[in-house]
């Protein structure tokens, strides 16, 4: 196999066979990955910072790939996991099974733009096809099964009776891009919370600060609220003591009177972007208000668009219908967690979606954290688009099928091209199949008998062998099967049309 971090392997081999074996290479490293007892792969970095995971895009960004081939195989996986959330092992997989479906056609004597133009023509009848098998969501049930499939095979699996109701209410709420996921180590997993209020990862700047308010009044600030600094190079010379004193207690009384302004206008959450001063913080504390400094920006924001708050430059611009309110504003602790969280609940908008997971380790709660993310966005696909299709190889049996009727009609050597495509899809059933300690060939033969004689949901049982007869037993969004066709067959031609590899100037690179 060529090394797939090392580009300078062209000097050696024509770039044709390099780009080639890096496409099969590639998807050979995710493959054992694929379906519901695919294996997981253990990543680690220089540092000894090890991700365990069997999510295909997770993989590829965490290995270290040079060879600019490579990362355009990234890219399938990145367009795959933006566009749909899911199915990112299967794309990497039909790209390589594209690309060495293309080498099989070469070596016959056929030409790579016939070949493109025939994967092209095949794509389309596939997506059409794909279009007839599929089925209308009409139930949360489905939508419940779907998130179901999408996280199967990960860790997060175990705790999908959990976790699914999770993913459907978020995806019924709001974006994926508005569901806020926080973690944290140290509890099981069946203890996670969610909430349409916002949860934070922030902690109480002093711990005589309340825990808990019944009602949040919340002034936001992006400047800093302390005593003003000295100007560099500015002496301030005292006689005594005494005057020394009373100038320390002036600046004292100033920042107090920014608290006081403050409390008289009954605030009683405060959040700055920048610093709050201690002596500050224990007014805040003493009187009852939480305060939390050193909010980034796009917290800052968040906390903005939910309570309704403005943030301000300045406590002295700041006026009542400035201030955001929530209902209750309470810190979340558990012994078991290394920090508490902060939860405004019962937000004026409630544009997001907040979720804690906890998990024994801190991998196991960021894998599941991670599976939860992509299956919250698989679960909305289906909401939104309303239209899924039968999984476990189903789907793609069906259109291989059908493309190898249809290539009669279609003329030339395309033809070839469009049967090398169907081809290509079975290496989905296949890999199942073979992940599952199964025979792939068998399997596939038993699952084309079964769709032949008019059943034609059947999918892989993957769990006992043969055939599931069972409609929707595994489903998942149509666009995750559309999107990945679509990416495959883009990559696949993208690489069989490269015939050399130059490394171009600096400035070229820089357009
Ligand atoms: P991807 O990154 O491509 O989503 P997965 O490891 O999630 O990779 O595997 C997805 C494949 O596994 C899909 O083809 C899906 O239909 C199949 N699959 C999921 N659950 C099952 C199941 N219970 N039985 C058979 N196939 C399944
Ligand atoms: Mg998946």
């Amino acid at each position: 196999m060529a090394n797939l971090t090392d580009a300078s392997q062209n000097k050696v081999r024509t770039a044709e066979e390099v780009n080639f074996e890096v496409a099969r290479g590639m998807a050979q490293i995710v493959r054992s990955t694929l379906g519901p007892l695919g294996r997981d792969k253990m990543m680690v970095d220089s540092s000894g910072r090890t991700v365990i995971t069997n999510d295909g895009a997770t993989i590829l960004r965490e290995t270290n790939f040079t060879h600019p081939t490579a990362a355009l195989i990234v890219g399938v996986a990145r367009t795959q996991e933006s566009e749909s959330y899911d199915g990112t092992t299967s794309a990497i997989i039909l790209t390589g099974e594209l690309v060495q479906q293309a080498e099989g056609l070469i070596q016959r004597g056929v030409h790579t733009t016939l070949i493109e133009r025939g994967y092209n023509i095949a794509l389309k009848e596939a997506l059409n096809h794909l279009d007839s098998l599929s089925v209308d969501i009409e139930s949360d049930e489905q939508l419940l099964q779907v998130a179901n499939v999408a996280m199967t095979g990960k860790q997060a699996e175990a705790f999908k009776e959990v976790l699914s109701p999770l993913c459907v209410a978020a995806a019924k709420s709001t974006s994926p891009s508005k569901v806020n996921i926080l973690v944290r180590p140290g509890a099981s997993v069946e203890d996670s919370i969610a909430t349409t209020g916002l949860m934070l990862d922030k902690q109480l700047m002093n711990h005589g600060m309340p825990k808990k308010l019944d009602k949040g009044s919340i002034a936001l600030f992006d400047c800093d609220l302390v005593i003003p600094p000295h100007t560099a190079g500015v002496n301030v010379n005292f006689d005594n003591g005494d005057a020394a004193d009373e100038y320390a207690q002036k600046r004292k009384q100033s920042i107090l009177a920014i608290g006081q302004h403050l409390a008289d206008m009954n605030v009683n959450v405060v959040v700055s972007m920048k610093d709050i001063d201690p002596v500050l913080s224990e007014f805040f504390a003493r009187n009852g208000i939480m305060a939390f400094r050193r909010m980034n920006n796009s917290l800052l924001e968040k906390v903005a668009e939910t309570t309704g708050a403005m943030i301000v430059s300045s406590v002295g611009d700041l006026e009542a219908e400035d201030l955001g309110s929530c209902g209750e504003v309470l810190q979340l602790s558990n012994p078991a967690w290394d920090k508490p969280v902060m939860l405004f609940s019962e937000v004026s908008n409630p544009v997001g979606y907040s979720i804690l997971i906890t998990g024994p380790t801190e991998h196991v709660a960021s894998e599941v954290a991670r599976a939860l993310d992509d299956a919250i966005g698989v679960t909305w696909i289906a909401h939104n688009e309303k239209s899924v299709v039968n999984g476990g190889g189903s789907t793609h049996v069906n259109m291989a099928m059908h493309l190898k009727q249809f290539a009669n009609s279609v003329g030339g050597l395309e033809q070839l091209a469009v049967e090398a495509f169907a081809n290509a899809l079975e290496v989905i059933p296949a890999t199942l199949a073979q992940n599952s300690g199964l025979q792939p060939l068998p399997s596939i033969i038993a699952l084309r008998a079964a769709i032949a004689s008019g059943t034609t949901h059947a999918s892989l049982d993957v769990f006992n062998g043969g055939v599931c007869t069972e409609e929707l037993a595994v489903v998942e969004p149509k666009k995750v099967v559309t999107v990945a066709l679509e990416s495959a067959t883009t990559a696949a031609s993208q690489i069989l049309r490269i015939d050399n590899i130059i490394q171009a100037k600096e400035a070229e690179f820089m357009e």
